[in-house]
């Protein structure tokens, strides 16, 4: 452990990003960072004068009912208060101040699930809406740090309920509304929220979801619900209705004018809470705080992705998951531009929604999880030639390693070397992106996440001692050795298992859970999560480089490396393959064949996988991401104790998986 193996990331040579960038764009939208050397001193400056900086900031970037007196308390240390004695207002600051000065300006635009049926929803009318809302919330009682329970799909009432929540100081708990009634139950008993909101049903990929009967299945068992608010979304007549707990949505807001002043919280009163994915384990409720998390959604909006309030933004994530808070909702509302909410699925009716909607909206950001790149890749490039794409200057990606592979389709079939691609790690836990590129101006390496953000010092400890390892080329676990003012607060009423999770296992350190290398250049690459890790011979394999070079075979769609006991090495890499469609028989076995050359040549003989299974399907959580833990599990015959599996967006996949593996044996 320590120096870096010869793995991929040692041959990746930086390349420029694309000069295109700063010619390419709307009259009058000025770049915020113009080169390197500029994100080199501001960085330095975050780090050095936390104080200085982040007083700049927050004055330019946020609207004030009260100024604050101190920006970080205490400057040096951890346990951090932002912004300490300042009062403000989130929808304030997303909505208000837009309004004011714009109101006929879009702040929504509504692409529905069927093509053509969406909407615009301007700054004033969401303004008058989320007013409305907001004293309805009031009238059913609900109190400033009050939570309540957001269980909707993606159309602009998602917004406007999380603007209505955080009008009046209560904190919103947003569900992904693709969850079971037994997920949506443990959160909302978790949240202990009184007020739920949601709607009839949702449509998503042509399919109807009976979103209210999952609600009322749900709080069967959650006694402290008072209330839902629905909201009609098909207007199906056979969804129930029980007067005593429901309210309709479009009877209760005309009841209330389009006015209501905001309710100004302190600096670090909870703006939300929101459990992570449920990777690894049992879902965390992660509290954010109200000025750290605006000022960061909009710095890193403005900073990495370049977004001004002239622009567009597309960000192809719900809103129940972080992605979505942030660069869904937050950060295009704060700065005042316009952010494109979409219904549906990538796939449905055509797999070219996404370009049809950067096209006809001129979107200029474009902001995707590797799941679906891996998805809109396999079906052609032939479907995106007929696209302009031209007005777009960022295209991020999220959520798990993106191979290399693919990154370079990014580049050149979306981006047509015009735009910036950044690949931006982050977590629930630090609610915007902590290890990113900055648009047009950081060199690139496709693969990698390349360098810190604002504030952040991201640092690689050895797995084993703890101790950190300074130098540049080396690899082990990443770990923040700073707190910034969006780093998560504490988990929902449980500060000892947050203390716990993120602060016992490395002293000293915030834990991410995910292993890291940082080049011979500084740049930084995710090699999967730390549980993932294979350990071959004493040889410790990312997960993420064995899956990148397997995916570098043009038969692959997906894959997942894990490990697995073996007498001889300790453990051995098994790997799961999706093939894309249509491939079986001897060409599959010669697919496995090659398989195993390539990754003998990409890594070394000792990661060569000992077991190749091909597989229609890998499990993945709901917000996309491969489920490594269940995967293991099957291999060591333990598919008895998978936990809940219902969550995933595939639990299909799992009795197919179990099949597969035990007929190989
Ligand atoms: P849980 O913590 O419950 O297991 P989760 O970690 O999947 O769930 P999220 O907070 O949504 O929940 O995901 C954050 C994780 O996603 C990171 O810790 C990392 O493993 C992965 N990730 C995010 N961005 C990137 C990226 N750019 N490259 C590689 N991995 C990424
Ligand atoms: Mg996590």
């Amino acid at each position: 452990m320590g120096h870096h193996d010869e793995h991929l990331s040692a041959h990746v040579e930086k390349i420029q990003p694309p000069t295109e960038f700063f010619k390419n764009r709307p009259e009058g939208v000025e770049p915020y960072i113009t080169s390197f050397e500029q994100y080199q001193e501001m960085y330095t400056e975050s780090i050095e004068q936390p104080n200085k900086f982040y007083s700049k900031l927050a004055r330019e970037n946020l609207h004030w009912h009260r100024d604050f007196e101190i920006a970080k308390f205490p400057e040096h240390g951890f346990y951090n208060s932002w912004f300490v004695g300042g009062q403000l207002n989130a929808s304030y600051n997303c909505v208000d101040r837009h309004a004011f000065k714009n109101p006929d300006k879009p702040a929504i635009i509504y692409e529905g699930d069927e093509p053509n049926s969406g909407y615009k929803v301007t700054y004033g009318e969401l303004l008058a809406q989320v007013s409305q809302l907001a004293q309805v919330l009031l009238e059913l009682g609900v109190k400033k740090g009050d939570t309540v329970a957001v269980y909707l799909p993606m159309i602009p009432e998602a917004i406007i309920t999380i603007m209505a929540i955080n009008r009046i100081g209560a904190i919103h708990s947003v569900v992904f509304a693709g969850f079971s009634a037994t997920a949506l139950r443990d959160r909302i008993n978790d949240a202990y929220s009184q007020v739920v909101i949601t709607s009839d049903q949702s449509k998503r990929g042509g399919r109807t979801i009976e979103t209210k009967r999952i609600v009322d299945q749900s709080i069967k068992e959650c006694p402290q619900v008072k209330n839902v608010i629905v909201f009609k979304r098909t207007g199906d007549e056979s969804v129930p209705f029980n007067s005593k707990v429901d309210l309709w949505w479009h009877e209760n807001l005309p009841k209330y004018r389009n006015y209501v002043p905001p309710v100004p919280v302190n600096s670090e009163d909870p703006l939300y809470l929101l459990y992570t994915s449920g990777s690894t384990g049992k879902p965390k409720g992660l509290v954010h705080s109200t000025a750290g998390y605006l000022l960061n959604a909009i710095v890193t909006a403005k900073y990495v992705f370049d977004l001004h309030p002239e622009d567009t933004i597309f960000t192809a994530a719900d809103i129940g998951w972080v992605l979505g808070h942030t660069y869904v909702c937050y950060a295009p509302l704060a700065i005042g531009a316009t952010t494109v909410l979409y219904e549906g699925t990538p796939v449905y009716p055509t797999p070219t929604r996404f370009w049809d909607i950067i096209d006809d909206y001129k979107c200029t950001q474009f902001y995707v999880a590797p799941t679906a790149l891996r998805l809109l890749k396999r079906a052609g490039d032939h479907l995106i030639k007929p696209y302009d794409l031209s007005t777009l200057r960022a295209l991020g990606t999220v959520g798990e390693p993106i191979a290399p592979d693919v990154w370079e389709w990014y580049y050149e079939t979306i981006a047509r070397k015009r735009a910036s691609i950044l690949d931006t790690f982050w977590q629930t836990e630090t609610s915007a992106p902590v290890l990113c590129p900055i648009a047009g101006v950081t060199p690139l390496k496709p693969g990698s996440c390349s360098l810190p953000f604002f504030g952040v010092k991201c640092a690689i400890l050895d797995p084993q001692t703890g101790e950190e390892l300074k130098e540049n080329d080396v690899e082990g676990v990443l770990a923040f050795a700073s707190a910034w003012p969006s780093l998560t607060r504490t988990v929902w009423k449980d500060y000892k298992r947050y203390l716990e999770t993120y602060f016992h296992p490395f002293p000293g350190y915030f834990f991410t859970g995910d292993g890291a290398a940082r080049d011979k250049d500084g740049f930084f690459w995710i090699l999967g999560r730390v549980d993932d890790v294979v350990n071959v011979s004493g040889h410790r394999l990312s997960t993420a480089e064995i899956e990148a070079a397997i995916l570098e075979n043009p038969n692959v769609s997906e894959n997942a490396a894990v490990g697995f006991p073996n007498e001889l090495t300790g453990q051995a890499v098994a790997t799961f393959v999706a093939l894309k469609a249509g491939i079986s028989g001897a060409e599959a076995e010669k697919i496995k064949k090659d398989i195993i050359l390539t990754v003998r040549k990409e890594i070394g003989p000792f990661a060569a996988p000992k077991e190749i299974f091909i597989v229609d399907d890998l499990p993945k959580t709901r917000s996309g991401k491969i489920m490594r833990r269940i995967l293991r599990k099957i291999l060591v015959h333990e598919e008895d104790q998978l936990g809940d599996v219902s969550t995933l967006s595939n639990p299909n996949s799992v009795g197919d998986i179990v099949n597969i593996v035990k007929a190989h044996r």
